[in-house]
């Protein structure tokens, strides 16, 4: 996958997509697999936005319960067995376990966990369970809850590397004709009367202007929906409502997820494992501060260690590695409290709301259900078009499915002398396209070194990521193509030598390569700024 603007310049396309986030990922796999001429624009990077600041789970959401918002549930976990079926490689069946510490929880979490299975009759994941104290306590020994008297277990599911699961709709798309451009910024929206006919576009590499035109647009900018709506009706138009949700990255507390619920103010909260760590959180408070830079504060930090000391006491603010926060987009419903929000999506026709053709907005929706919100678009796309090409994204596998079985990987690992520690980790990674990794590897003796003692992340990746996946900066490697970013240091021992390797490839000046360095240590210290 290659970024070429050229590719773009001076043609008409069916679908110029705004957003290069989960949703607007979907949109452009789906639009191109049914023949659409599609162009999806991303002004960072495929998955900077909210999409890689979730909790990190396809997941029914057993919350919504407590509002009633069925519908909602069971739309995805319809979706979260699509995912386990066409992204087998990254999403993961995950037990979760609900501590009952109060004499009425017992019945009211089974009516919930009951709820949670009839709303996903047809899952392949096991269903629910009820543990006494003793078994709860030696599921998690570290566990101390006051008044524990057993746990209920549901299953959901997990995706530790969910920004790769947005390249992957963006490589599918690719391979299907679409055009994909990252650090290609959207200033503005191109009108001929009362209908839209293409953006402007400012290539963030070079500072380039262009001009593309469409048949539509469909906005997929996240929480930045109004800014680009604001572009098209020539003044700010506000519909969003954004809340923040930080989460906190420590050393690992427990075996299984933990849905655990505040004794501050009831919300739920979660403990997630993943591999040597644990992710805590999350809040939801509403924001109004500087969109390019979500960091949780010191006040967000207190709130879930407070929660977690409850329950883990021995943890200590100062073991926490790193933080992050992202923004939920929903619906600007006035002073309702932000968990009380619905987190169902809208999609907003344009045409319908004040008679603009050629537009469509999205505002909201999970990870969990952005492939059948793409359906829903792409269908309202393909019937304004009279376009009668049936959606096929449920069940076409992504390009880095089927999951990777032991056997292949010891094979592998016999054939190659590569260790299995590392071809196992990037079949996670990468799913079946961990071989194209290791081909680069063979390009020279480097290829297989390790970049840093927290990670098993190796060199052959950047070269990779450069060639294949539409990789031009230091953040872009670190956070959202490798796992270095995810791991405890935030790859900061590592991120001198991915500069040193990417500034070869891009033959950077000293200066640029140090530029770079530097631009990712800044990003990376904003996890810690509930510090200062
Ligand atoms: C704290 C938290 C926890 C969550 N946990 C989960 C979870 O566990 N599971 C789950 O399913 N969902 C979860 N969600 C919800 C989920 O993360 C989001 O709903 C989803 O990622 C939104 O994707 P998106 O594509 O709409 O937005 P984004 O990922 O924000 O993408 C929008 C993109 O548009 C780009 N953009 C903006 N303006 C322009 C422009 N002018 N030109 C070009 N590009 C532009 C941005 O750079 C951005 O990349 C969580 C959300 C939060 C906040």
């Amino acid at each position: 996958m290659k970024r070429d603007i050229t590719e773009a310049e001076g043609k008409t396309f069916d679908l110029i997509i705004v957003g290069g986030g989960i949703i607007g990922a979907n949109v452009a796999r789906d639009a191109s697999m049914r023949g659409l001429k599609t162009l999806i624009l991303e002004k960072d990077d495929f998955a900077t936005g909210t999409t890689s600041r979730s909790t990190r789970l396809i997941h029914g959401g057993f919350r919504y319960l407590q509002h009633f918002e069925f519908g909602l549930v069971r739309e995805d976990m319809r979706e979260r067995e699509i995912l386990l079926k066409i992204a087998p490689h990254l999403v993961h069946p995950l037990p979760f376990l609900i501590p009952l510490t109060k004499p009425t929880d017992r019945f009211i979490m089974s009516a919930g966990t009951l709820l949670y299975d009839i709303l996903s009759y047809d899952k392949s994941v096991p269903g629910r369970k009820h543990y006494s104290k003793k078994t709860t306590m030696k599921m998690e020994p570290n566990m101390k809850l006051e008044g524990l008297r057993g746990a209920d277990q549901y299953f959901d599911c997990q995706i530790w590397f969910t920004e790769r699961l947005c390249l992957e709709n963006i490589v599918s798309a690719v391979e299907n004709k679409a055009v994909a451009l990252n650090h290609a910024k959207v200033t503005g929206i191109l009108k001929e009367g009362n209908t839209v006919n293409g953006v402007k576009v400012q290539d963030m590499l070079t500072g380039k202007e262009y001009e593309i035109k469409s048949r539509m647009v469909v906005n997929a900018a996240g929480h930045w929906m109004d800014a680009v709506c604001g572009m098209m009706y020539g003044q700010p138009k506000r519909m969003v409502r954004r809340t923040k949700g930080v989460h906190l990255l420590t050393p690992r507390l427990s075996n299984n997820a933990l849905v655990l619920y505040a004794k501050s103010d009831g919300r739920l909260w979660f403990v997630i494992p993943a591999g040597k760590y644990s992710l805590v959180g999350t809040t939801d408070t509403d924001y109004k501060g500087d969109l390019e830079a979500v960091y949780s504060d010191k006040q967000d930090v207190d709130y879930l260690m407070k929660e977690v000391q409850r329950v883990f006491p021995n943890l200590d603010t100062s073991d926490i590695y790193y933080t992050f926060a992202g923004l939920r987009s929903l619906p600007d419903s006035g002073d309702e409290k932000p968990s009380n929000v619905s987190r169902a999506h809208k999609t907003i026709d344009h045409e319908k709301l004040d008679g603009v053709k050629g537009f469509i907005s999205v505002l909201g929706g999970k990870i969990t259900g952005a492939r059948g919100i793409s359906e829903e678009i792409t269908d309202l796309v393909c019937k304004k078009m009279d376009i009668k090409v049936k959606c096929k994204t449920a069940t076409t596998p992504l390009p880095g499915a089927p999951m990777v079985t032991r056997e292949e990987l010891s094979k592998y690992t016999a054939d190659t002398k590569i260790d299995f520690e590392t071809v196992s980790y990037l079949a996670s990674l990468y799913g079946s396209r961990y071989t194209k990794v290791l081909d680069y590897a063979q390009r020279g003796a480097r290829g297989i070194q390790p970049l840093c003692q927290h990670s098993k992340d190796i060199t052959a990746e950047i070269w990779y990521a450069v060639g294949d996946e539409s990789t031009y900066t230091v953040s872009d490697f670190m956070m959202r193509r490798s796992g270095l970013g995810l791991a405890e240091c935030q790859g900061l021992d590592a991120v001198e030598i991915v500069g040193r390797e990417m500034g070869k490839l891009f033959n950077w000046s000293p200066e640029e390569q140090q530029r770079q360095v530097n631009e990712y240590r800044n990003t990376a210290s904003l996890a810690q700024k509930y510090k200062e």
